[in-house]
């Protein structure tokens, strides 16, 4: 969760004490209930867009708006390569690029300090 926080961005973490799930998990049907507002890092995932190669075998750069990003995936989630494509390359990139954009703009000290 994020607040604002002198011009800062500011985390609060809140989860399930028992499983460790998100508090934005409804628990009988098993939904998001903001799915409306659906937060960036979820609408990433399970993609991760990275600005520097992480060295795994056969990885290639993708140009995105003349810079060079790296895309990877949660091997673990069931979705990734079921059913129609609902996301590409060029998308994945674009939200790898917002989610960086405002991860400059957080105040990651008092992030860490909930750690
Ligand atoms: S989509 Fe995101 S906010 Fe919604 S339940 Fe899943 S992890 Fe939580």
């Amino acid at each position: 969760m994020l607040s604002m926080d002198s011009g800062k961005i500011r985390f609060v973490l809140s989860y399930r004490e028992w499983d460790l799930g998100c508090i934005f998990q409804d628990l009988e049907t098993g939904k998001c209930k903001i799915h409306d507002y659906n937060p960036l890092v979820c609408q990433l995932y399970p993609f991760m867009v990275s600005h520097k190669p992480l060295g795994i075998e056969g990885e290639e750069a993708f140009e995105y708006r003349g810079e060079k990003l790296w895309l990877y995936y949660d091997e673990s989630c069931p979705g990734v390569g079921e059913g129609e494509e609902i996301i590409n390359m060029k998308e994945i990139a674009a939200l790898g690029v917002k989610f960086k954009e405002e991860l400059d703009k957080t105040d990651l000290e008092g992030f860490n300090s909930l750690l």
